[in-house]
């Protein structure tokens, strides 16, 4: 007889697009840091759905906050206010310290928000010429599927196909701040980086190079954007990754967590001097700002704050590095991160020990062939690291 696990797969494979290359596990029930498949196999997540589950698994807080609000209202669209989400601009507004938030549903629907807001302030308010503004971003980014994300990313994979690219996009090499320099001109309204590069293999920039990349933008009256969707929220051991420099960003994109797994929402935070170019007609989204995503959301940053999760990350973060630069393997060539966002680079392709770990109970995923990506939900016990541990030296050493 096909067991459960098979004929999910199947007609998954079956009736999908295929755009994904999943791992062989199925998901079925999920708690906390473990999730467990339709036979009842217990595995412990190490991806947390790319950060967006930082809370870890249907935590109580934030399913109450859903469930209570799935009983009152759902969606109202913009066309009406709705009671949640002033209360929600108020939250991110005071988590992030920025004066304005726009609220979308995806990580790239943000990204696509932060463009043509930085576009707009580029002829609004710096007063480049029509159509002449342009962007900067690094190469080996991501920040998402849409057209304009696509346009932003240096892989040639992710734009295949998909052409024309959207034009006004410079990339500079992750980190070198002398090609910035070189890079910004008259007519750059902003330049749009991830604090630590999550799908490029988790990419730290060269030590400083957030805080003088900063401030060149300051000096030149360029936005400095910093794509969090995956790295803020507590993830690398600070509320944002840009703390890690003291910088201040221009624009703030924020997702995955911001929605504690349960609900999509995603955002933009600015001061009005930015998002105050947007004027009724000029953006929107039927689902964006809902009062369930709000609700949710609210629950989801209160858990973080009470649950002190980027002190939380920080600490088991450096423990969890240290315990993985003890093991002793042949394959091991790099082991990096910050907070609980470690990738262990190999010397060889690191699917085939993706899918040992998942023999082992341990699902993990990777990213960029060579690297494997240890992003547990933050609310991990530092015995379970200790398992994992454990796990992960017998599969590499
Ligand atoms: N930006 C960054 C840095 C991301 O890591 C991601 C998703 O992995 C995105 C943008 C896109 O988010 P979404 O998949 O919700 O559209």
């Amino acid at each position: 007889t096909i067991n459960k696990t098979t004929e999910i797969i199947e007609k998954t494979q079956k009736f999908g697009a295929n755009n994904y290359h999943p791992l062989p596990i199925v998901v079925s029930k999920a708690e906390g840091v473990w999730v467990e498949n339709p036979e009842g196999n217990r595995y412990m997540d190490m991806l947390s759905a790319y950060s967006a589950v930082n809370q870890g698994h249907r935590h109580p807080k934030i399913i109450k906050a859903l469930k209570d609000q799935a009983d009152k209202v759902t969606l109202t669209s913009r066309a009406f206010h709705n009671d949640q989400l002033g209360p929600w601009y108020e939250k991110i507004c005071k988590l992030t310290n920025k004066e304005m938030a726009l609220p979308m549903n995806t990580g790239a629907e943000a990204v696509e928000t932060a463009i043509k807001a930085a576009r707009r302030w580029g002829y609004d308010v710096k007063g480049i010429a029509e159509n002449q503004a342009e962007i900067i971003a690094c190469t080996g980014n991501f920040h998402g599927r849409t057209m304009g994300a696509v346009s932003l990313s240096s892989d040639p994979e992710y734009k295949r196909g998909f052409g024309p690219m959207l034009p006004g996009i410079k990339l500079i090499p992750y980190g070198d701040i002398e090609a910035l320099k070189a890079a910004i001109t008259p007519n750059t309204a902003a330049f749009l980086i991830e604090p630590i590069q999550g799908e490029a293999g988790i990419i730290l920039p060269p030590e400083g190079f957030l805080k003088a990349a900063s401030d060149l933008c300051k000096e030149n009256n360029v936005l400095f954007i910093a794509d969090e969707i995956q790295v803020g929220l507590a993830r690398t051991g600070k509320m944002f990754a840009v703390e890690w420099e003291e910088v201040n960003p221009d624009m703030l994109i924020l997702g995955k967590a911001l929605g504690g797994g349960v609900f999509p929402i995603s955002c933009v935070v600015a001061n009005s001097d930015v998002l105050g170019v947007f004027n009724p007609g000029s953006h929107g989204s039927t689902f964006g700002g809902n009062p369930l995503a709000c609700a949710v959301s609210i629950a989801a940053l209160e858990v973080i704050e009470e649950e002190k999760l980027a002190d939380r990350s920080l600490e088991l973060g450096k423990y969890f590095l240290e315990q993985l630069k003890v093991i002793n393997s042949p394959v091991i060539k790099d082991i990096r991160g910050r907070g609980l966002f470690i990738g262990v680079e190999l010397t060889e392709e690191a699917r085939p020990y993706c899918e040992q770990l998942k023999e082992e109970g341990l699902l993990c995923k990777e990213t960029h062939d060579t690297v494997i990506r240890f992003a547990p939900p933050l609310i991990i016990t530092k015995e379970e690291i200790d398992w994992s541990i454990e796990k992960i030296t017998k599969v590499l050493a």
